[in-house]
This record gives C-alpha cells, sequence and structure tokens, in this order.
C-alpha cells in the first residue's frame, strides 16, 4: 500500500512516520508513506500558498492551484489516480471499520489543511471523501493525518506480526478490549486475577470475553447496544 501526504510541514509527518512500528514498517517495505511539500508546488515567486478568503473574516485560506498541482505531480509519479482523502473537522468521524476499508486501499492521498482550511473548489475538484478524527478542531491537518495513517497502517499485512495483533483489540469486533497484565504477579497488594496465571486457555478465553462485555457495558453503552443490535 502507498499512502502519500500532501503538507506544508512535511518535517512534522517525516518525525512521527519514521519512528517505531510504522517506521520499521516503512523500512521493510511493507508500506510506502511519503510527505510531499504542497510549497514546492506554488508558483508564486514568493512561494506562498495561501491568501486572505474572498468575503472577509479572519485567517487565511489555502490556495486551490498549488494543492492540485501537487496533487498531479503525484497522480503522475504513481501513474494511477489516488483515494484522495482531506483530513478536515467536517468529515465522517474515523472508526475501525472504515480504518480497515482504507488499509485494503492501493493508493490513499491525503490532503492536510491549515490557516482556516482549503479553497472548497480544490475539494470539488479531487476529494473522494473528508475525515474527521473527532468534533474538536485542531490547527492543522498533520497530527490528524498521522492519526488516520498509523490507523490504517496496522492492518497492512506484514506491518504487525500477525493479523491477531489487531483483531483482538478494542473496536475491531464492537467491543472494547479485556484489561490486560503483567509481571509481577502482586503489585502494590493488587493481584492480577487467578484465572490468568492458571494456562487454561479456555477458562481465559471466557474470562476475556466476559470481561470485555463489562467494560464495554460500563465504559461504552453506546457501543454495547450496537454490539447487541448486530449480534
Ligand atoms: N475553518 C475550519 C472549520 O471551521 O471547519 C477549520 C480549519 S482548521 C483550523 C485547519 C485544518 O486542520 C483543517 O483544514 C483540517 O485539515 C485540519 N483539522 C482540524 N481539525 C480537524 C479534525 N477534527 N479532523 C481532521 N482534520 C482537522
Amino acid at each position: 500500500m502507498q499512502i502519500e501526504i500532501a503538507t506544508l510541514f512535511p518535517e512534522m509527518c517525516e518525525a512521527v512516520l519514521s519512528e517505531s512500528i510504522i517506521g520499521r514498517a516503512r523500512a521493510a517495505g511493507h508500506i510506502s508513506v511519503r510527505c510531499w511539500n504542497i510549497r514546492e508546488y506554488t508558483l508564486d515567486k514568493h512561494r506562498r500558498v495561501d491568501d486572505v478568503p474572498y468575503g472577509g473574516g479572519r485567517g487565511m485560506v489555502m490556495q486551490a492551484d498549488p494543492i492540485y498541482r501537487c496533487y498531479d505531480a503525484v497522480q503522475q509519479d504513481i501513474g494511477a489516480k489516488p483515494h484522495v482523502i482531506y483530513m478536515s473537522p467536517k468529515g465522517r468521524v474515523l472508526d475501525q471499520q472504515r480504518a480497515l476499508e482504507l488499509s485494503v486501499m492501493p493508493h490513499i492521498f491525503v490532503l492536510c489543511g491549515h490557516y482556516e482550511g482549503v479553497d472548497q473548489r480544490i475539494l470539488d475538484e479531487i476529494v473522494d471523501e473528508e475525515i474527521s478524527i473527532g468534533d474538536y478542531v485542531l490547527t492543522g491537518g498533520e497530527l490528524p493525518a498521522l492519526v488516520l495513517v498509523d490507523t490504517v497502517a496496522r492492518m497492512v499485512p506484514g506491518v504487525l506480526p500477525e493479523n491477531l495483533c489487531f483483531e483482538d483489540e478494542s473496536h475491531f469486533g464492537g467491543l472494547l478490549e479485556y484489561p490486560q497484565y503483567t509481571r509481577p504477579a502482586v503489585w502494590h497488594d493488587r493481584e492480577v486475577p487467578p484465572v490468568l496465571l492458571t494456562g487454561h486457555h479456555k477458562n481465559i478465553a471466557e474470562w476475556r470475553q466476559a470481561q470485555s462485555l463489562e467494560e464495554t457495558k460500563t465504559k461504552r453503552p453506546d457501543l454495547y447496544a450496537s454490539y447487541l443490535d448486530k449480534k
């Protein structure tokens, strides 16, 4: 899978994407993520990529043309039309199911806005969908794009050791994960639930399923209700 991030702050994205699991997956070739600097595609001699909003108002708006030229360069480079996502607080809120669907797409182009956002015409021209990471506003689309890329990338084959690593986790099956424990068996007088020390796989699986249901019911009654609906 190939992900292209169009941004005014490529170093900010690279700093995160070259670390840890995603950094190793990129180095091993399980996933390709490239950052494109939109500023390199402006024709303005001062390298401007934004201007004041028509109709007045505070802040600046990113211009359509540098973004389009960046998108066009990517399209020519990969020789195909990528699925284009604009990170936006107006978009559909990201969830595990959408991330899973995106993880099987061959090419994704992620556009990061900044300032007041981008000229509507570039959205009308190239964008397939707008994705939000939650009902709040950040200063730019870089952190949302990184959240999206991390969530999607960990479900690409080879990025994690096996599918169970992401399937047996919160949200994948509609429930929250059971509580986890590690050594020591007693810490600050708090004991690990005895069943986890028995080595009895069937009992452990049953305990975990019961805990998973309980966690979801208590912490996310909305998820619990929709899990029961779908059963
Ligand atoms: N004026 C816009 C509005 O009111 O909808 C907000 C612009 S925001 C300050 C700048 C950029 O950050 C946006 O263009 C978008 O790319 C990104 N952004 C901000 N909040 C986001 C969120 N919750 N999810 C995804 N992207 C977000």
